[in-house]
């Protein structure tokens, strides 16, 4: 056995291949569970007891060896490679421009990272969806004039279906399945039947975030939104509180930041008030609880909302909506840096 071991060294350290076919070959001759050596590994049980050390020994060293040979020998082949082997002769003679990634992805990458390290998980449902998740569970009464608040997209032939208008859908399906605590961030793309402007578009994507538990107040509530104004547009960034009406918060607010251009002092751009307005939010409807199954005796939440186009266009001042679904690369190579 140890003549058979010399041997395989001696053949290992002199390894040569052409292409990575041969690579290969070698590799499963050598190293593969049917392998020379695991045949020898397999063997191992039959050597005398006196020679086991020296053999074991061998064996391992043996393994090394080929494990090394056959990486460096790959790591030689694919430097000297540069994918020359496979020539493509139709491909441009030009250099392959890489793309980056979209700026509605990069912000919405930074809203989840921030609610990720306050705990939220995310959490995502279907774009077509019900009536129920969308509206009924939410408290919109059939009659409700909020109900008018958004336009939607119905499917004709069945008025029960529709293309979600806000990703409030996503958290009715988490909390129907679900106990509290429930703490998740629900990122995703909402249609309106909108006629499309520079300041409008019949699709664009949001973030909301919903924590269900026990005791949890609205001072919690403030706590987080001023951290997540913080974390996104610098510890300067100030916030205020407005109040404000959705059918499934209660009591409702809607939240501005101190205008991060002209840092609150007023600007065209804050329409010199030197706020900016980001994000809704509001103590969950003791009835949107009692709809989904949680006992609003026991629990209570909050939710918050906002545009994931908002919060890109404070932050990059991005002025027509459309750019982000032009896919014009002269745009997009714009944020480059911040990927
Ligand atoms: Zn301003």
């Amino acid at each position: 056995m140890i003549a058979k071991i010399k041997q395989l060294l001696e053949e290992v350290e002199t390894l040569k291949v052409a292409n990575a076919e041969e690579l290969e070959a070698l590799r499963i001759k050598y190293l593969s569970k049917k392998g020379a050596i695991n045949d020898l590994m397999a063997d191992f049980r039959n050597v005398a007891a006196e020679q086991k050390k020296e053999v074991g020994m061998r064996l391992n060293e043996l393994k090394t060896k080929a494990q090394e040979r056959i990486t460096a020998l790959k790591e030689q082949f694919e430097s000297q490679d540069n994918g020359c082997s496979e020539m493509d002769l139709t491909r441009s003679a030009y250099p392959v421009k890489l793309g980056t990634r979209h700026p509605l992805s990069i912000v919405r990458n930074e809203i989840i990272d921030i609610f990720g390290r306050l705990g939220f998980s995310i959490a995502e449902g279907p774009e077509i969806e019900d009536d129920w998740h969308v509206f009924s569970a939410l408290n919109f009464a059939e009659d409700h004039p909020a109900r008018d608040m958004q336009d939607t997209f119905f499917i004709e032939s069945h008025p029960d279906i529709l293309l979600r208008t806000h990703t409030s859908s996503v958290q009715t399906r988490v909390m129907e399945v679900s106990e509290p605590p429930i703490r998740i961030i629900c990122p995703g793309r909402v249609y309106r039947n909108e006629a499309i402007s520079y300041r409008a578009h019949c699709f664009f994507h949001q973030v909301e975030a919903l924590y269900v538990d026990k005791n949890v107040s609205f001072t919690d509530l403030k706590q987080v939104l001023l951290l997540f104004a913080k974390e996104m547009f610098g510890a300067d960034t100030k916030i205020r509180l407005r109040p404000s009406y959705f059918p499934f918060t209660e009591p409702s607010a809607e939240m501005d930041i101190s205008c991060n251009i002209c840092g609150g002092k007023g600007c065209p751009f804050c329409k010199h008030t030197g706020w900016v307005e980001i994000l809704g939010c509001g103590m969950v409807d003791p009835n949107v609880l009692e709809s989904n199954g949680i006992d609003s005796k026991v629990y209570s939440g909050y939710a918050l909302g906002m545009g994931i186009e908002r919060i890109t266009n404070l932050k990059y001042q991005v002025k027509d909506l459309r750019m982000f679904s032009e896919n014009d690369t002269r745009f997009l190579k714009e944020f480059e840096a911040a990927n």
